[in-house]
Protein backbone atom coordinates (compact mmCIF):
# COMPACT_ATOMS: atom_id res chain seq x y z
CA UNK A 1 0.00 0.00 0.00
CA UNK A 2 0.78 3.80 -0.09
CA UNK A 3 2.55 4.92 3.29
CA UNK A 4 2.61 8.82 3.93
CA UNK A 5 4.36 10.06 7.11
CA UNK A 6 3.29 12.85 9.61
CA UNK A 7 6.10 14.28 10.35
CA UNK A 8 6.60 18.23 12.20
CA UNK A 9 8.43 19.81 15.47
CA UNK A 10 7.28 18.06 18.86
CA UNK A 11 4.15 19.61 20.08
CA UNK A 12 2.67 21.05 16.82
CA UNK A 13 -0.37 18.66 17.09
CA UNK A 14 0.96 15.54 15.17
CA UNK A 15 -0.25 12.49 17.59
CA UNK A 16 -3.96 14.75 17.83
CA UNK A 17 -4.08 14.74 14.41
CA UNK A 18 -3.13 11.31 13.63
CA UNK A 19 -5.31 9.60 16.20
CA UNK A 20 -7.91 11.79 15.32
CA UNK A 21 -7.54 10.00 11.50
CA UNK A 22 -7.45 6.61 12.75
CA UNK A 23 -10.19 7.22 14.85
CA UNK A 24 -12.30 8.46 12.40
CA UNK A 25 -11.49 5.94 9.92
CA UNK A 26 -12.91 3.31 12.54
CA UNK A 27 -16.22 5.10 12.12
CA UNK A 28 -16.25 5.47 8.19
CA UNK A 29 -15.82 1.83 7.84
CA UNK A 30 -17.50 -0.33 10.62
CA UNK A 31 -17.80 -3.47 8.43
CA UNK A 32 -13.54 -2.88 7.64
CA UNK A 33 -12.31 -2.39 10.99
CA UNK A 34 -9.18 -0.45 11.11
CA UNK A 35 -6.02 -1.73 11.71
CA UNK A 36 -3.23 -0.86 13.78
CA UNK A 37 -0.08 -2.19 12.32
CA UNK A 38 1.85 -0.67 15.05
CA UNK A 39 1.27 1.90 17.27
CA UNK A 40 2.14 4.72 15.48
CA UNK A 41 0.69 3.26 12.08
CA UNK A 42 -3.00 3.79 11.21
CA UNK A 43 -4.99 2.35 7.89
CA UNK A 44 -7.03 4.95 6.73
CA UNK A 45 -10.38 4.58 4.77
CA UNK A 46 -10.28 7.31 1.91
CA UNK A 47 -13.73 9.46 2.03
CA UNK A 48 -15.42 9.06 -1.98
CA UNK A 49 -18.62 10.16 -1.55
CA UNK A 50 -18.51 8.48 -5.57
CA UNK A 51 -18.87 5.31 -3.28
CA UNK A 52 -22.65 6.33 -2.06
CA UNK A 53 -23.73 7.44 -5.49
CA UNK A 54 -22.14 3.83 -6.64
CA UNK A 55 -24.07 1.86 -4.08
CA UNK A 56 -27.47 3.15 -4.32
CA UNK A 57 -27.68 2.77 -8.03
CA UNK A 58 -26.02 -1.01 -7.67
CA UNK A 59 -28.06 -2.07 -4.33
CA UNK A 60 -24.87 -2.57 -3.07
CA UNK A 61 -25.43 -4.65 0.29
CA UNK A 62 -21.65 -3.35 1.60
CA UNK A 63 -19.37 -0.59 0.62
CA UNK A 64 -15.98 -0.96 0.85
CA UNK A 65 -13.34 2.34 0.43
CA UNK A 66 -9.88 2.30 -0.67
CA UNK A 67 -7.31 3.08 2.11
CA UNK A 68 -4.00 4.77 2.74
CA UNK A 69 -1.31 4.39 5.19
CA UNK A 70 -0.31 6.80 7.95
CA UNK A 71 2.77 7.08 9.76
CA UNK A 72 3.24 8.99 12.84
CA UNK A 73 7.06 10.31 12.57
CA UNK A 74 7.45 11.16 16.03
CA UNK A 75 11.10 12.91 17.10
CA UNK A 76 12.30 14.34 14.53
CA UNK A 77 13.91 18.50 16.65
CA UNK A 78 16.82 20.39 15.38
CA UNK A 79 20.44 18.68 14.69
CA UNK A 80 17.69 15.06 13.58
CA UNK A 81 19.93 14.57 10.92
CA UNK A 82 23.15 14.57 13.68
CA UNK A 83 21.52 12.30 15.48
CA UNK A 84 19.76 14.45 17.71
CA UNK A 85 16.58 13.31 19.73
CA UNK A 86 15.71 10.12 17.71
CA UNK A 87 17.62 11.15 14.74
CA UNK A 88 18.29 8.20 12.70
CA UNK A 89 14.94 6.25 13.35
CA UNK A 90 13.19 9.09 12.05
CA UNK A 91 14.96 9.27 9.13
CA UNK A 92 14.70 5.70 8.24
CA UNK A 93 11.14 5.83 8.64
CA UNK A 94 10.83 8.81 6.40
CA UNK A 95 12.81 7.32 3.93
CA UNK A 96 10.28 4.34 3.91
CA UNK A 97 7.25 6.13 3.50
CA UNK A 98 6.09 7.76 -0.35
CA UNK A 99 5.08 11.14 0.42
CA UNK A 100 5.21 13.65 3.59
CA UNK A 101 2.65 14.97 5.47
CA UNK A 102 4.31 18.06 7.41
CA UNK A 103 2.25 19.39 10.33
CA UNK A 104 2.90 23.24 10.94
CA UNK A 105 2.04 24.91 14.36
CA UNK A 106 -0.42 27.73 13.31
CA UNK A 107 -2.31 27.77 16.20
CA UNK A 108 -1.75 30.61 19.31
CA UNK A 109 -2.11 28.73 22.49
CA UNK A 110 0.04 30.03 25.31
CA UNK A 111 -0.66 26.82 27.64
CA UNK A 112 1.04 24.43 24.86
CA UNK A 113 4.85 25.33 24.70
CA UNK A 114 6.71 25.84 21.66
CA UNK A 115 9.58 24.18 20.85
CA UNK A 116 11.60 26.82 19.72
CA UNK A 117 9.83 29.21 22.32
CA UNK A 118 8.21 31.11 18.95
CA UNK A 119 5.06 30.74 16.76
CA UNK A 120 6.30 31.07 13.34
CA UNK A 121 5.55 28.11 10.95
CA UNK A 122 7.98 29.24 8.21
CA UNK A 123 11.11 28.66 10.06
CA UNK A 124 9.57 25.35 11.58
CA UNK A 125 9.07 24.70 8.22
CA UNK A 126 12.88 25.39 7.52
CA UNK A 127 14.18 23.42 10.80
CA UNK A 128 12.76 19.98 9.20
CA UNK A 129 13.64 21.10 5.48
CA UNK A 130 16.96 21.45 6.79
CA UNK A 131 17.29 18.19 8.75
CA UNK A 132 15.89 16.37 5.63
CA UNK A 133 18.80 18.14 2.85
CA UNK A 134 21.49 17.74 5.07
CA UNK A 135 20.62 13.88 5.95
CA UNK A 136 20.34 13.79 1.62
CA UNK A 137 23.52 15.75 1.31
CA UNK A 138 25.58 13.47 3.72
CA UNK A 139 24.43 10.26 2.27
CA UNK A 140 25.35 12.02 -1.61
CA UNK A 141 28.28 13.19 -0.75
CA UNK A 142 29.40 9.05 0.99
CA UNK A 143 28.38 8.26 -2.33
CA UNK A 144 29.70 10.09 -4.83
CA UNK A 145 33.49 9.20 -4.86
CA UNK A 146 32.80 5.71 -5.46
CA UNK A 147 30.42 7.11 -8.35
CA UNK A 148 32.89 8.86 -9.93
CA UNK A 149 35.52 6.03 -10.31
CA UNK A 150 32.85 4.06 -11.47
CA UNK A 151 31.87 7.03 -14.03
CA UNK A 152 35.52 7.30 -14.91
CA UNK A 153 35.73 3.62 -15.77
CA UNK A 154 33.09 3.87 -17.92
CA UNK A 155 30.02 2.00 -16.37
CA UNK A 156 27.37 4.00 -18.00
CA UNK A 157 25.01 4.35 -15.61
CA UNK A 158 26.76 5.51 -13.15
CA UNK A 159 27.86 8.21 -15.04
CA UNK A 160 24.39 9.27 -16.01
CA UNK A 161 23.82 8.73 -12.05
CA UNK A 162 26.57 11.06 -11.43
CA UNK A 163 25.54 13.96 -13.50
CA UNK A 164 21.75 13.68 -11.83
CA UNK A 165 23.60 13.55 -8.38
CA UNK A 166 25.25 16.55 -9.15
CA UNK A 167 22.88 18.43 -10.23
CA UNK A 168 21.27 17.18 -6.66
CA UNK A 169 24.19 18.55 -4.33
CA UNK A 170 24.14 22.03 -6.02
CA UNK A 171 20.92 22.63 -5.04
CA UNK A 172 21.23 21.03 -1.82
CA UNK A 173 24.15 22.73 -0.74
CA UNK A 174 22.46 25.78 -1.49
CA UNK A 175 19.41 25.32 0.79
CA UNK A 176 16.77 23.85 -1.77
CA UNK A 177 15.26 20.38 -1.96
CA UNK A 178 16.11 17.55 -4.17
CA UNK A 179 12.68 17.71 -5.29
CA UNK A 180 13.29 20.54 -6.81
CA UNK A 181 15.71 18.92 -9.37
CA UNK A 182 14.18 18.98 -12.94
CA UNK A 183 14.48 15.87 -13.94
CA UNK A 184 14.06 14.40 -17.18
CA UNK A 185 11.73 11.07 -17.76
CA UNK A 186 14.90 8.70 -18.70
CA UNK A 187 15.66 9.32 -14.75
CA UNK A 188 12.67 8.72 -13.19
CA UNK A 189 14.06 6.05 -11.80
CA UNK A 190 17.49 6.75 -10.74
CA UNK A 191 15.89 9.54 -9.09
CA UNK A 192 13.97 7.24 -7.09
CA UNK A 193 16.35 5.02 -6.95
CA UNK A 194 18.49 7.42 -4.67
CA UNK A 195 16.15 7.63 -1.94
CA UNK A 196 16.54 11.55 -1.29
CA UNK A 197 14.29 12.42 1.59
CA UNK A 198 13.65 16.23 0.14
CA UNK A 199 12.94 14.34 -3.10
CA UNK A 200 9.37 13.05 -1.41
CA UNK A 201 6.18 15.14 -2.36
CA UNK A 202 5.19 17.32 1.07
CA UNK A 203 1.65 18.20 2.02
CA UNK A 204 1.83 21.23 4.27
CA UNK A 205 -0.95 20.51 6.96
CA UNK A 206 -1.35 23.55 8.56
CA UNK A 207 -2.86 23.34 12.48
CA UNK A 208 -5.27 26.14 13.56
CA UNK A 209 -6.49 27.43 16.08
CA UNK A 210 -10.87 26.62 16.47
CA UNK A 211 -12.29 29.91 14.70
CA UNK A 212 -9.85 29.13 11.93
CA UNK A 213 -10.70 26.12 10.93
CA UNK A 214 -12.47 27.23 7.67
CA UNK A 215 -10.98 30.02 6.30
CA UNK A 216 -7.18 29.93 7.73
CA UNK A 217 -5.36 32.50 9.23
CA UNK A 218 -2.81 34.73 8.49
CA UNK A 219 -0.21 32.04 9.23
CA UNK A 220 -1.54 29.18 6.98
CA UNK A 221 -1.56 31.84 4.27
CA UNK A 222 1.76 32.36 4.82
CA UNK A 223 2.24 28.85 4.47
CA UNK A 224 0.00 27.86 1.66
CA UNK A 225 1.73 30.91 0.00
CA UNK A 226 4.99 28.98 0.52
CA UNK A 227 3.37 25.58 -0.40
CA UNK A 228 2.29 27.07 -3.81
CA UNK A 229 6.42 28.43 -4.45
CA UNK A 230 8.18 25.25 -3.81
CA UNK A 231 5.63 22.64 -5.46
CA UNK A 232 3.95 21.43 -2.21
CA UNK A 233 0.04 21.61 -1.49
CA UNK A 234 -1.41 22.66 1.81
CA UNK A 235 -4.30 22.46 3.83
CA UNK A 236 -6.12 24.26 6.77
CA UNK A 237 -7.07 21.77 9.79
CA UNK A 238 -8.09 22.49 13.28
CA UNK A 239 -6.34 19.22 15.02
CA UNK A 240 -8.49 19.92 18.00
CA UNK A 241 -11.81 20.22 16.28
CA UNK A 242 -10.91 16.88 14.30
CA UNK A 243 -10.02 14.77 17.64
CA UNK A 244 -13.51 16.21 18.86
CA UNK A 245 -15.52 15.16 15.87
CA UNK A 246 -13.48 11.45 15.41
CA UNK A 247 -15.31 10.44 18.37
CA UNK A 248 -19.01 11.47 17.59
CA UNK A 249 -21.34 9.14 16.57
CA UNK A 250 -21.75 9.73 12.62
CA UNK A 251 -24.85 10.86 13.08
CA UNK A 252 -23.56 13.39 15.61
CA UNK A 253 -20.69 14.47 13.30
CA UNK A 254 -23.12 16.22 10.86
CA UNK A 255 -24.49 18.32 13.62
CA UNK A 256 -21.30 19.05 14.91
CA UNK A 257 -19.71 20.19 11.42
CA UNK A 258 -22.94 22.33 10.81
CA UNK A 259 -22.96 23.73 13.69
CA UNK A 260 -19.06 25.43 12.87
CA UNK A 261 -20.17 25.71 9.68
CA UNK A 262 -17.75 23.43 7.83
CA UNK A 263 -18.63 21.22 4.54
CA UNK A 264 -16.85 18.35 6.19
CA UNK A 265 -13.91 17.43 8.46
CA UNK A 266 -10.41 18.80 7.65
CA UNK A 267 -9.49 15.68 7.50
CA UNK A 268 -11.55 14.63 4.48
CA UNK A 269 -9.58 17.06 2.58
CA UNK A 270 -5.95 16.15 4.18
CA UNK A 271 -6.85 12.80 3.11
CA UNK A 272 -7.94 13.59 -0.18
CA UNK A 273 -4.68 15.67 -1.04
CA UNK A 274 -2.39 13.25 0.49
CA UNK A 275 -4.09 11.07 -2.03
CA UNK A 276 -3.28 13.48 -5.39
CA UNK A 277 -0.15 14.46 -3.48
CA UNK A 278 1.00 10.11 -4.35
CA UNK A 279 -0.53 10.64 -7.88
CA UNK A 280 -3.19 8.05 -7.05
CA UNK A 281 -6.68 7.44 -9.19
CA UNK A 282 -9.89 4.78 -7.88
CA UNK A 283 -11.88 2.89 -9.84
CA UNK A 284 -14.37 1.10 -8.79
CA UNK A 285 -15.95 -2.12 -8.90
CA UNK A 286 -19.82 -2.29 -8.76
CA UNK A 287 -22.25 -5.18 -7.75
CA UNK A 288 -25.02 -6.07 -5.38
CA UNK A 289 -22.59 -7.57 -2.74
CA UNK A 290 -20.34 -4.86 -2.85
CA UNK A 291 -19.07 -1.56 -4.09
CA UNK A 292 -15.67 -1.53 -3.78
CA UNK A 293 -12.59 1.46 -4.58
CA UNK A 294 -9.27 0.83 -5.73
CA UNK A 295 -5.99 2.79 -5.58
CA UNK A 296 -4.16 2.60 -8.44
CA UNK A 297 -0.83 5.09 -9.84
CA UNK A 298 -1.92 7.42 -12.54
CA UNK A 299 -0.84 5.90 -16.08
CA UNK A 300 -1.62 2.31 -14.98
CA UNK A 301 -3.25 0.08 -17.59
CA UNK A 302 -5.66 -2.16 -17.20
CA UNK A 303 -3.70 -4.95 -16.48
CA UNK A 304 -2.00 -3.70 -13.70
CA UNK A 305 -5.36 -2.48 -12.21
CA UNK A 306 -6.69 -5.72 -12.36
CA UNK A 307 -3.49 -7.18 -10.32
CA UNK A 308 -4.37 -5.00 -7.10
CA UNK A 309 -7.33 -7.04 -7.02
CA UNK A 310 -5.88 -10.35 -7.80
CA UNK A 311 -2.47 -11.30 -9.26
CA UNK A 312 -4.80 -14.04 -11.71
CA UNK A 313 -7.21 -11.16 -12.81
CA UNK A 314 -3.20 -9.83 -14.25
CA UNK A 315 -1.76 -13.07 -14.96
CA UNK A 316 -4.83 -14.14 -17.37
CA UNK A 317 -6.37 -10.70 -18.46
CA UNK A 318 -8.57 -10.60 -21.96
CA UNK A 319 -10.24 -7.42 -21.26
CA UNK A 320 -12.06 -5.01 -19.12
CA UNK A 321 -15.95 -3.84 -19.58
CA UNK A 322 -15.76 0.00 -18.91
CA UNK A 323 -17.99 2.63 -18.10
CA UNK A 324 -17.23 5.97 -16.82
CA UNK A 325 -18.40 6.89 -13.46
CA UNK A 326 -20.42 10.13 -14.89
CA UNK A 327 -22.11 7.88 -17.58
CA UNK A 328 -22.96 4.79 -15.08
CA UNK A 329 -24.52 7.31 -12.86
CA UNK A 330 -26.36 9.78 -15.93
CA UNK A 331 -27.61 6.03 -17.07
CA UNK A 332 -28.42 4.89 -13.81
CA UNK A 333 -26.65 1.85 -13.89
CA UNK A 334 -24.89 -0.60 -16.36
CA UNK A 335 -27.82 -1.34 -18.50
CA UNK A 336 -28.80 1.87 -18.89
CA UNK A 337 -25.53 2.66 -20.01
CA UNK A 338 -25.19 -0.14 -22.42
CA UNK A 339 -28.54 1.31 -23.89
CA UNK A 340 -26.62 4.64 -23.95
CA UNK A 341 -23.61 3.30 -25.82
CA UNK A 342 -21.48 4.14 -22.80
CA UNK A 343 -20.50 0.38 -22.17
CA UNK A 344 -16.45 0.26 -23.48
CA UNK A 345 -14.30 -3.02 -23.98
CA UNK A 346 -10.89 -1.92 -23.17
CA UNK A 347 -7.76 -4.39 -24.00
CA UNK A 348 -4.71 -4.24 -22.14
CA UNK A 349 -2.98 -1.18 -23.56
CA UNK A 350 -5.87 0.70 -21.79
CA UNK A 351 -4.82 3.44 -19.37
CA UNK A 352 -7.75 3.01 -16.30
CA UNK A 353 -9.28 6.60 -16.10
CA UNK A 354 -10.05 7.98 -12.13
CA UNK A 355 -13.79 6.94 -11.34
CA UNK A 356 -14.12 4.38 -14.01
CA UNK A 357 -16.25 1.33 -13.19
CA UNK A 358 -14.87 -1.93 -14.14
CA UNK A 359 -15.67 -5.61 -14.89
CA UNK A 360 -12.20 -7.71 -15.55
CA UNK A 361 -12.80 -10.77 -18.12
CA UNK A 362 -9.95 -13.57 -17.66
CA UNK A 363 -8.66 -16.53 -18.38
CA UNK A 364 -8.02 -19.08 -15.28
P1 LIG B 1 2.94 16.41 18.74
O1 LIG B 1 4.05 16.49 19.71
O2 LIG B 1 3.24 17.18 17.49
O3 LIG B 1 2.47 15.03 18.46
O4 LIG B 1 1.74 17.23 19.40
P2 LIG B 1 0.44 16.73 20.18
O5 LIG B 1 -0.59 16.26 19.24
O6 LIG B 1 0.84 15.80 21.26
O7 LIG B 1 -0.05 18.12 20.80
C1 LIG B 1 0.78 18.85 21.69
C2 LIG B 1 -0.09 19.74 22.55
O8 LIG B 1 -0.73 20.74 21.75
C3 LIG B 1 -1.19 18.99 23.26
O9 LIG B 1 -1.34 19.55 24.55
C4 LIG B 1 -2.42 19.31 22.40
O10 LIG B 1 -3.60 19.27 23.18
C5 LIG B 1 -2.12 20.71 21.92
N1 LIG B 1 -2.76 20.97 20.63
C6 LIG B 1 -2.72 20.21 19.51
N2 LIG B 1 -3.46 20.76 18.53
C7 LIG B 1 -3.98 21.91 19.04
C8 LIG B 1 -4.83 22.93 18.51
O11 LIG B 1 -5.28 22.89 17.35
N3 LIG B 1 -5.13 23.97 19.35
C9 LIG B 1 -4.67 24.03 20.64
N4 LIG B 1 -5.01 25.07 21.38
N5 LIG B 1 -3.89 23.08 21.16
C10 LIG B 1 -3.54 22.04 20.38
Amino acid sequence: GFKCGIVGLPNVGKSTLFNALTQTAAAQAANYPFCTIEPNVGDVAVPDPRLDALATIAGSKEIIPTRLTFVDIAGLVRGASKGEGLGNQFLANIRECDAIAHVVRCFVDNDVTHVENRLAPIDDIEIIETELMLADLDSLEKRVLAMEKKAKGGDKEAKETLDLVNRCLVLLRDGRPARMVAVKPEEKKLFAGLGLLSSKPVLYVCNVEEESADAGNALSAAVAERAAAEGAESVVVSAKIESEIAVLPAAEQKDYLDAIGLAEPGLNRAIRAGYALLHLVTYFTVGPKETRAWTITQGTRAPGAAGVIHSDFEKGFIRSETIAYDDYVANKGEAGARDAGKFRLEGKDYVVADGDVLHFRFNN
